[in-house]
């Protein structure tokens, strides 16, 4: 099955939950990018995270989680859209030394970003601060006080394939037993049973004393969103002379988009046509 995520709820305890379940998109997101096995982990818990937040707060439009560290890990972000199309990058930087082994000093020092760009309205920027052990307890810890929702999210994670479970309580849950019972259950979960199994068995193996409805699934993809125009836009905003420097020294403009690795090749008059004014591009 294609990559996706399931939302689900108990209705009797007003609790709602995802599964998500990441394989084609997170191997498309490290291939060729040669990281360090910490970050390429790292990358792929970003996306599952992305994946359920982006479920979890509704928007239309853009939404990225950025870790900026002023270690070996200077950036690893991770932007999806509403579509829950997603991809991602890390910058590593090597004077700093070798990169952290585990979450804690990956991200020491650090600052972890979520930024939702709406298509209307305005922007929204939280802080999601890295007191937790892991990326998911961090992420529990943020919507418990940011959105003052209790959340518990377990990752499973293979190099070829993360999962990701959240319990979500709604605002208008009473029993707080309930919750705490979801999440004994939800521990039971073993890290092989939830790469292997399919996700119906693994609720019913869950949660099959439970009143649990399955509501709508989305698929997920990775999606990188560059193309010729977008790179040439960020071109002609260097200066002349240096376009002019390569141009004359190579014959064309070699361009590598950092998050896909997509080649683009740009000669003088590709260029010389986009640097045009508007109104006057006649081309088109
Ligand atoms: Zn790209």
């Amino acid at each position: 099955m294609s990559d996706s995520i399931h939302r689900f709820i108990f209705d009797d305890y007003n609790i709602r939950g995802e599964w998500v379940d990441l394989q084609q998109s997170v191997s498309r997101l490290i291939e060729g990018h040669d990281y360090p096995v910490p970050v390429a982990k790292l990358l792929q818990q970003m996306s599952a995270v992305a994946v359920l937040l982006a479920t979890t707060l509704k928007f239309e439009g853009k939404m990225s989680v950025q870790l900026q560290t002023p270690g070996a890990l200077r950036l690893a972000t991770l932007q999806i859209n509403h579509q829950l199309g997603f991809r991602g990058v890390a910058r590593i930087d090597e004077m700093q030394g070798k990169v952290g082994s585990d979450f804690k000093s990956l991200t020491e020092g650090g600052q972890l970003l979520i930024t939702i760009e709406p298509k209307t309205g305005r922007r929204y920027q939280g802080i999601v601060p890295l007191e937790g052990n892991s990326l998911a307890e961090c992420i529990e810890q943020y919507f418990s006080r940011s959105e003052q929702l209790q959340t518990k999210i377990w990752l499973f994670q293979s190099p070829q394939k993360i999962c990701g479970l959240l319990i979500q309580a709604l605002p208008d849950m009473t029993q707080q037993d309930n919750f705490e019972h979801l999440t004994y259950l939800a521990n039971t979960l073993s890290d092989e049973e939830a790469l292997s199994l399919d996700k119906d068995v693994i609720l019913h193996r869950l949660f099959h004393q439970e009143k649990v409805k399955l509501l709508a699934s989305s698929e997920v993809s990775f999606y990188c969103g560059c193309s010729e125009k977008k790179i040439l836009d960020s071109l002609v905003l260097m200066p002349r002379e240096e376009l002019q420097e390569i141009l004359k020294e190579k014959g064309s403009i070699q361009v590598k988009c950092e998050f896909c690795l997509s080649q683009y090749r740009f000669d003088e008059l590709a260029l010389k046509q986009h640097q045009q004014p508007r109104g006057s591009d006649s081309q088109h």
